[in-house]
């Protein structure tokens, strides 16, 4: 039993021995221009080596948080040079003087960094492919395999800035000419590690997927896009519409971050619910300012099953036609045409003045032949013969500038159209190809 005279006992050995023994107190950082956390430093030195070589190669990991690893590694034959925590703080654990033990026969002339994965569903990107635990998680989540990855595996863009950052650091002291993941190095003992990892956020070319290794960065890219349009959604947060969209490689479920600014701070994380060609749909948990002052966004997009085969580092960004899925040619409707009155407004968005800018109309897609430049009104109530018309007694029009199979997206060209105008009023009709 640890009594409170042991506890004493204890801290005062130790004090005596940091007196005494100067090696044991904590070294400092290796970089003088980052702010480096020096907690755990040396800490596990009893798991690193001498190091003989030069440094020439930076190795990344996925792991735990830098308390979470410190521990681990106490009792595993295991440590590395830096953790990365996923709000980007970073933690040095071993001097860069000395051998890690992170990545076999890459360690001597390497230094390692973990960046901190998430933990959901209660596992983590390590050990979910254990027991055929993602392909369940799938299942489960109505997603594909390559998003429960995703979601658990993508770094936060403050770990890729901070990972940039130390980077450039050790560069400044090592002549380091590779910068490579875990599973390049040790592909052996499953390592495929880092996952869903975008190697152009450290400036680095996309690499492909390797027959030699074991990676899985390939399913991945950063989507670089703007919030175009917002409104609150039911159960509290913000319906955000991102520009881009399918044919920027966007799928549902694909894992997204805001941004304030062009920081890379993460400001909150959102799941990709409903993708058009070139917009795309989220519920974000902040509030209608938040969403204001964070209207960059970057979305770790996935790539797989779903669009075909992949075929390079940036194969999934295959088009609806390669896949085999092609809308037909439906020309202009300013001839030909015919009206389609089976559609419904099922969502809009609003721009900063109130007004609704885009509508998301359901039932009215090339399947139902509405052509690209459809123009459209919106029915009051239940008669067939009567238009929603603005404060100004302006008819609300609306043209189509997205179709896709079932559904379109709708810009309002006249009249100024609120969300308390369209209350209860979402039967439409477009002209349409016949
Ligand atoms: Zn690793």
């Amino acid at each position: 039993m640890k009594t409170l005279l042991h506890l004493l006992l204890g801290a005062a050995s130790l004090s005596a021995a940091l007196a005494v023994n100067p090696a044991l107190a904590h070294a400092a950082p290796d970089s003088t221009a980052l702010a480096v956390d020096d907690e755990y430093l040396g800490d596990v030195d009893h798991h690193t080596s001498a190091r003989a070589r030069e440094v020439t190669t930076v190795v990344v990991h996925n792991g735990g948080s830098a308390s979470v690893n410190n521990s681990t590694w106490q009792d595993r034959r295991a440590s590395c040079h830096y953790t990365i925590n996923r709000d980007g703080a970073i933690y040095q654990h071993v001097e860069e003087g000395r051998v890690a033990w992170h990545a076999k026969s890459a360690n001597a002339t390497s230094i390692g960094v973990e960046l901190e994965i998430r933990r959901k569903y209660g596992r983590t990107c390590n050990n979910v492919r254990k027991d055929g635990k993602a392909a369940e998680l799938a299942r489960e989540q109505g997603v594909r395999v390559e998003d429960v990855y995703a979601e658990l595996c993508a770094p936060t863009p403050a770990q890729y800035k901070a990972l940039s950052a130390l980077i450039r650091d050790i560069k400044t002291r090592h002549p380091v000419d590779r910068v490579v993941g875990h599973c390049e190095v040790e592909p052996e003992g499953g390592h495929a590690d880092p996952r869903a990892f975008d190697w152009t956020r450290l400036g680095e070319a996309p690499r492909a997927p390797g027959s030699d290794n074991a990676c899985d960065w390939y399913r991945v890219a950063a989507v670089h896009a703007k919030v175009v349009g917002f409104r609150g959604a039911t159960g509290g947060g913000q319906r955000i519409t991102l520009n881009r969209g399918s044919e920027h490689g966007l799928s549902v479920g694909d894992l997204g971050y805001m941004h304030a600014g062009d920081a890379d701070a993460p400001t909150a994380d959102f799941v990709i619910e409903r993708v058009r060609a070139r917009e795309a749909d989220a519920i974000v948990n902040m509030t209608l300012e938040q969403v204001k002052a964070n209207r960059q966004v970057s979305v770790s997009a996935t790539f797989g099953g779903a669009r075909g085969e992949v075929t390079g580092a940036r194969g999934g960004l295959l088009s609806a036609r390669e896949a085999g899925d092609e809308k037909p040619r439906l020309g202009s409707c300013e001839d030909d045409f015919t009206y389609h009155k089976g559609g419904t407004i099922k969502d809009f968005t609003v721009g900063e003045d109130g007004a609704i800018e885009t509508l998301t109309l359901a039932n009215a897609g090339w399947s139902q032949r509405v052509c690209d430049d459809a123009r459209g009104m919106i029915y009051a109530g239940d008669k067939t013969d009567a238009f929603v018309e603005d404060e100004g007694g302006q008819k609300i029009r609306f043209q189509t500038h997205e179709v896709s199979a079932g559904e379109s997206v709708a810009r309002i060209t006249h009249g100024r159209l609120t969300p308390e105008l369209l209350r209860g009023n979402t039967r439409i009709v477009v002209r349409s190809k016949r």
